[in-house]
């Protein structure tokens, strides 16, 4: 009689076809016209960030999210660094986020200056809890009167001309944004965040890095905050190499996105004007034009992903083990499957198992708050996030073309 751990090595081997040898979390799939696309863009010369497939890519973007606007970025940390630029965060500002997260998050904020605050998870999600959110507020916060001199952006001012603000109550420090992650491409309780945060005038930006393809009640994540940003990184569910995007509604803050990314410069046939201090940050044409290939097998790989999540549900059902499936009201893009064991020795032992046996497993990243770098900040009690951080474990995830 197997054990159900070698039970779960021999069902991962069989569907991904792999009797031996090692099996990967997440591999990308080259099935399409990536191969067509890179070799009109050397054969073109457009290689660097000028260049049709720049473009096009951000429409396909929209279009399949319904964003407004969306503008590339060279990676997702990038697209994040900027869309809290444009919420004005500042050095002397404060973001809450969850500490369940991939380091890219806390990393975005701190490139601000600004300091991280760590809130706690749902557990049926894993991204940030509306209910901890509003406890935390209400227990640290308070709406004092901004100066309005200090904001820039034009879609942060009041018709009236008079803001409050979220101030904390420890440390006197504005609380300018805020950053839910949709964690493994399930979504978090976006609607309740966003009715939060806008009693309290802070601005909401998702980390949809892990959600392309994801819906909240029918409407893409990433496109309920003030910005949402993608990520396209080698392991994502589509993959530019790196790269990454802005999504907006607001026409003034997408245009100043695609300036603030591309060096600030004025257009102008030859002379090299620049009106700010900016970034390098486009998305290059060869990165994009891989990135166009991967958008028009997009559909596929959601559907194949759904299949390899419903063979994985029925499995871990018939052997009692808690399948991570997707919200209520969600339609999840199942990007990482996961499992929730029993406890942290369950969690190791099966970490060091599968590893073993080649089969790629991982733990949820290390909490942020235990970090070197962000452990002073302030947290909640993170019952869930630690809850959730000894027992999550995510399996193989690649699509599996021929399910
Ligand atoms: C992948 C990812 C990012 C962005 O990563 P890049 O490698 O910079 O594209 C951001 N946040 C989360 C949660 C991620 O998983």
């Amino acid at each position: 009689m197997q054990s159900k751990f070698e039970q779960i090595a021999s069902f991962i081997r069989e569907k991904y076809n792999t009797p031996e040898g090692m099996i990967f979390l997440h591999e990308p799939r080259f099935n399409g016209n990536e191969k067509k696309y890179l070799t009109d863009c050397i054969e073109t010369t457009f290689v660097s960030s000028v260049g049709k497939y720049v473009t096009r890519f951000e429409e396909m973007i929209a279009e399949f999210t319904g964003a407004k606007h969306a503008i590339a970025a060279v990676n997702g940390t990038a697209a994040l660094h900027i869309a809290l630029l444009l919420c004005d965060v500042k050095p002397e500002d404060e973001v809450i986020t969850q500490s369940l997260t991939f380091i890219a998050t806390a990393n975005a904020i701190a490139y601000t200056g600004a300091k991280p605050i760590f809130v706690d998870v749902d557990k049926d999600t894993m991204g940030l809890s509306p209910a901890a959110l509003e406890a935390w507020l209400q227990a640290n916060a308070e709406l004092r009167k901004v100066d309005i001199t200090r904001i820039r952006g034009g879609s942060s001012l009041p018709p009236s001309g008079e803001l409050k603000g979220a101030f904390n109550k420890l440390t006197g420090k504005r609380i300018k944004a805020c950053v839910p992650m949709h964690t493994f491409g399930h979504p978090c309780r976006i609607d309740e965040i966003i009715a939060i945060c806008n009693r309290y005038n802070i601005d909401v930006i998702e980390d949809a890095a892990e959600s392309l393809g994801s819906y909240y009640k029918e409407q893409h994540t990433g496109t309920f905050g003030k910005f949402g940003t993608l990520s396209f990184n080698g392991n994502k569910i589509i993959t530019t190499g790196g790269g990454g995007m802005i999504l907006t509604n607001d026409d003034e803050l997408a245009k100043f996105a695609k300036h603030i990314t591309t060096t600030a410069k004025v257009p102008h046939r030859w002379e090299f004007v620049h009106d700010m201090t900016a970034y390098n940050y486009r998305l290059t044409n060869l990165a994009a034009a891989l990135g166009c290939a991967q958008m028009e097998q997009l559909p596929g790989f959601l559907l194949q992903k759904r299949k390899l999540s419903e063979a994985y549900s029925s499995f871990f059902k018939h052997l009692r083990i808690d399948f991570v499936t997707e919200p209520e009201n969600c339609t999840s893009n199942y990007w990482l499957n996961a499992l929730i064991l029993q406890n942290k020795a369950e969690q190791n032992s099966f970490l060091e198992f599968m590893n073993n046996n080649e089969i790629m497993v991982r733990p949820v990243w290390q909490l942020m708050n235990r970090l070197e770098m962000y452990k002073d900040c302030q947290c909640d009690a993170l019952t869930n996030t630690e809850w959730l951080a000894d027992r999550v474990v995510n399996i193989p995830s690649s699509v599996i073309t021929n399910l």
